[in-house]
C-alpha cells in the first residue's frame, strides 16, 4: 500500500518546523517516528499534502530530572524510556515498565512520546500515564509562543487534542514521582493496542492506602480518571484484596464503554474490573 502524493520538508529546528507549518497551512502534518501517521497515510485514512519531518531535532530528545519531577522531550522514543529504568529510579519506573506494552521493539525504537500524545489513541499507554500522573505538555506555536496544557485538558475525543495544527508538542512534564504506580492491559495479541488498559497510582503509607489515582483506557473516546474508584482509595484501608476489589468494582460501575469488534460493553466492563484489581496489586508491591 502506498500513500497519496505529498511533499517532504525537513525541519532544522523547532522554530523552523513551526514556520513551515504556518506557511504550508492546514494540509501540512508533522511526522516524528511515523509509526502511526505513515500507516494511516498508507491506508489513505490521512492524506496530508505536506509532511514536516521533525525526527532529527535532537533538542526534543531528552529525559531530564526537574526537581522532584521529570521532563521528557517529545522526540524521546518509547525504547529510550524503556531502557532508562535504572536512570529514572523507582519514582518513575512505571514509565519504563509500561513501554513493554507498546507494540513491538521496532515500533518502540521509532515511535516517540510526543507522537503518541499528539496522536491520542484512546488506549495509548502515554496518554493513560499522562492522565494518571497529572502530567502537563508544553507546546510551541508561531512566533515562539509557548503554552502548557494539563493532560486533563489535552484529549478532546478519538485522535483529537487541544494542540493546534500549527503547534508542536515539545515535552511532557511529570510533576512528581509515582513509586507505587502500575499499568496493565489486555490486548487480543501481544503488541496490539489494548482492548482495555488500567493504570493505578497508590498513596501508600507502609501497608496502608491513604489515597490514589485510577485511570482507564479503551472505555471512552479519551483516557479517563475514575473518581468513584479514587474515592474508595481516599477512604483508605489496608493495601489488600478487599480494598482493591472495592476499588475495581467502583471503577467498573462508573464506566459505560463502547462495543466494537474487540468486545462488547459488558466484556470491556469486566476487563476493567479485572485490570484495576491487577494494577492495584502490582502498584502495592512496587
Ligand atoms: C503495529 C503497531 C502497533 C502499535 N501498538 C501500539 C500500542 O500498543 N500502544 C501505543 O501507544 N502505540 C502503539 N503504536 C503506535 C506507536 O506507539 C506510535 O509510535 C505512536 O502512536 C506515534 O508516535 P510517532 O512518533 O510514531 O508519531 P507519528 O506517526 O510520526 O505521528 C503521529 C501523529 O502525531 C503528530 N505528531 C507527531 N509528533 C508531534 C509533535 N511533537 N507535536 C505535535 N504533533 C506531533 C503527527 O502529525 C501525527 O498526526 C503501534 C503502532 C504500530 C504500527
Amino acid at each position: 500500500m502506498k500513500p497519496a502524493a505529498f511533499s517532504y520538508h525537513r525541519a532544522r529546528d523547532v522554530d523552523g518546523a513551526s514556520e513551515l507549518l504556518s506557511q504550508l497551512g492546514g494540509d501540512a502534518k508533522l511526522v516524528a517516528g511515523g509509526q502511526s501517521l505513515v500507516p494511516m497515510m498508507n491506508f489513505r485514512l490521512a492524506r496530508p499534502r505536506h509532511l514536516v519531518d521533525i525526527a532529527r531535532l535532537d533538542e526534543l530528545s531528552h529525559i531530564t530530572p526537574d526537581g522532584a519531577g521529570l521532563r521528557i522531550g517529545a522526540l524521546t522514543t518509547h525504547h529510550t524510556v524503556e531502557t532508562a529504568k535504572a536512570r529514572l529510579g523507582g519514582g518513575f519506573a512505571v514509565l519504563s515498565d509500561a513501554m513493554s506494552w507498546v507494540g513491538h521493539v521496532p515500533i518502540r525504537s521509532m515511535g516517540t512520546v510526543g507522537g503518541s500524545l499528539a496522536h491520542a489513541d484512546a488506549t495509548a499507554e502515554w496518554c493513560l500515564l499522562a492522565v494518571l500522573l497529572d502530567a502537563t505538555v508544553t507546546v510551541r506555536g508561531p512566533d515562539r509562543a509557548e503554552r502548557t496544557i494539563d493532560a486533563a485538558d489535552l484529549f478532546l475525543g478519538f485522535y483529537t487534542t487541544t494542540v493546534e495544527p500549527d503547534e508542536i508538542l515539545t515535552e511532557v512534564i511529570f510533576p512528581r514521582p509515582a513509586p507505587h504506580a502500575a499499568l496493565t492491559e489486555f490486548a487480543q495479541r501481544h503488541g496490539d493496542f489494548a482492548t482495555v488498559a488500567a493504570a493505578v497510582d497508590l498513596d501508600l503509607d507502609g501497608g496502608t492506602v491513604r489515597g490514589g489515582r485510577v485511570a482507564l483506557g479503551g472505555v471512552a473516546p479519551v483516557p479517563v480518571r475514575v473518581s468513584a474508584a479514587e474515592e474508595v482509595l481516599r477512604r483508605g484501608g489496608p493495601a489488600g484484596p478487599e480494598l482493591f476489589a472495592e476499588c475495581a468494582t467502583a471503577a467498573a460501575s462508573a464506566i459505560d464503554p463502547p462495543a466494537d469488534a474487540d468486545g462488547s460493553a459488558e466484556y470491556r466492563t469486566n476487563l476493567a474490573r479485572t485490570l484495576v484489581t491487577r494494577a492495584c496489586e502490582e502498584a502495592a508491591h512496587r
